[in-house]
């Protein structure tokens, strides 16, 4: 448990590590303080239903209705003789009606597709948005002197309730300092 090969890294704020933890670990720990569940890992987007059986028979039960309506309106206010009878009903009518079915059938359908097309656009947005925010959150680390989390290299500490914000911003924050001279554990010691 104890052999944590690297040392938590250093608060921006108090500058020590000592009160220092991982918020993986944190979370790992103990997920039921308020802590940790303030600082949960991001959860993933749900992703889009696609349109399988049960939307095709909604959408063909649509068109029927409709359909049968059309026929039904299309027989009450036809006024040609009833000479040409097709399932009982005026082939006129019947026409009327398979002309619905087809419309509605094709419209609803194009909507349902619309509408997935749209979900999905947003279900990539989101979890691109996601999976940088879960890579940020994996580097977080928590200072409960300070209490506040900050990721590698970050200037200033984050406060608990602003976690989100700084997960899912868009770009990493600012760098302390450059790169080349980030303080390790064996400079500083040797
Ligand atoms: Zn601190």
């Amino acid at each position: 448990m104890t052999a944590n090969a690297t040392p938590p890294p250093v608060c921006p704020q108090c500058g020590q590590n000592d009160q220092v933890r991982r918020v993986s670990d944190l979370v790992r720990d103990e997920p039921e303080s308020s802590l940790a569940q303030k600082l949960a890992a991001p959860r993933s987007p749900q992703p889009v239903a696609v349109i399988g059986c049960a939307t095709s028979f909604f959408v063909t039960m649509i068109s029927l209705s409709a359909a049968i309506l059309a026929t039904g309106l299309s027989e009450l206010t036809a006024t040609a003789p009833r000479t040409s009878l097709l399932f009982g009903v005026r082939d006129t009518s019947v026409f009327t009606g398979i002309i619905t079915f087809l419309f509605v059938f094709v419209g609803v359908h194009a909507m349902f597709v619309w509408r997935q097309a749209r979900a999905s656009r947003y279900f990539r947005r989101a979890f691109t948005a996601w999976h940088r925010a879960s890579e940020r959150w994996q580097q977080l680390s928590y200072c409960s002197r300070c209490d506040g989390v900050f990721l590698p290299g970050q200037a200033s500490l984050t406060p608990v309730d602003q976690v989100q914000m700084l997960l899912y911003a868009r770009r990493p924050p600012q760098p302390a300092a450059s790169p080349a001279n980030a303080p390790t554990s064996a400079e500083a010691e040797g």
